[in-house]
């Protein structure tokens, strides 16, 4: 269709780098899961009971993506900017009411990546019964690394999760301590949604999360997956 159809040129289709291949992912959605590492959930406040509980969704709009390894200004609207290292799962079918069992053929890859958050943001929101966009899906909010074909790796079970902030580390943990697993997580989000190649999940953070300044470098890696990078930099 020519951009003569519109009243303004569209936007670039928002997509991600892929290892092993100069073709790129088109995104499609952005959902992200809270509270998904017990340590994580009491360091928030919030305890996950998985007997009781069902894990929970916010999203962020394709437009936030940002590739690792950029610089991101501080972002406005907050004196309390956080990091939240995260492995993400790339969908690359079409599912809905998936079954566990369903969960290989969904997934087209894996990447690092960084849930930035505008923390006091969010806590207002949180507090006041109010959504929490204004604390999650900002400008350059989403970063990912370029995504791993799934190749041979199937459905994550394990694998470390680290972050460090200029060299410290402030999160590590393991894959295998998410409270609901990724075939958990497609049967229960496709209860809600028909999954679709180019949406990407956000799986949730482990415990250790804080906040970054100017001038600060923030690094990522998952075991198997891979690394991911921030640099942040001077307010706009
Ligand atoms: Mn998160």
């Amino acid at each position: 269709m020519s951009t003569a159809n519109f009243v303004f040129a569209p936007p670039a289709t928002p997509a991600l780098p892929l290892i092993g291949t100069a073709a790129r992912f088109p995104v499609h959605r952005i959902f992200c899961v809270g509270r998904n590492y017990h340590a994580h959930a009491l360091e928030m406040g919030n305890p996950v009971d998985k007997a009781t509980m069902k894990p929970f969704y916010f999203t962020k709009s394709p437009s936030a993506l940002v590739d690792s390894g950029a610089t991101v200004p501080y972002p406005c609207g907050t004196a309390n900017y956080h990091y939240e290292m995260e492995l993400i799962v790339a969908i690359g079918a079409h599912g809905f009411r998936l079954a566990e069992a369903d969960a290989p053929r969904m997934i087209f890859g894996y990447a690092a990546g960084l849930d930035l958050t505008r923390r006091d943001l969010q806590l207002v929101a949180r507090e006041q019964g109010r959504p929490w966009d204004l604390g999650k899906d900002f400008e350059k909010s989403a970063v990912c690394a370029p995504i791993l074909p799934v190749g041979d790796l199937g459905v994550l079970t394990g694998g470390a999760i680290t972050l460090q902030v200029n060299g410290e580390t402030k999160q590590s943990a393991d894959l295998s301590q998410l409270i609901w697993n990724i075939p958990e997580l497609l049967a229960d989000l496709s209860k809600f949604y028909h999954l679709e190649p180019g949406d990407i999940i956000y799986t949730g953070t482990p415990e250790g999360v804080g906040p970054v300044k100017p001038g600060d470098r923030i690094s990522g890696h998952i075991d198997g997956v891979g690394d991911v990078a921030l640099n942040v930099g001077q307010a706009e």
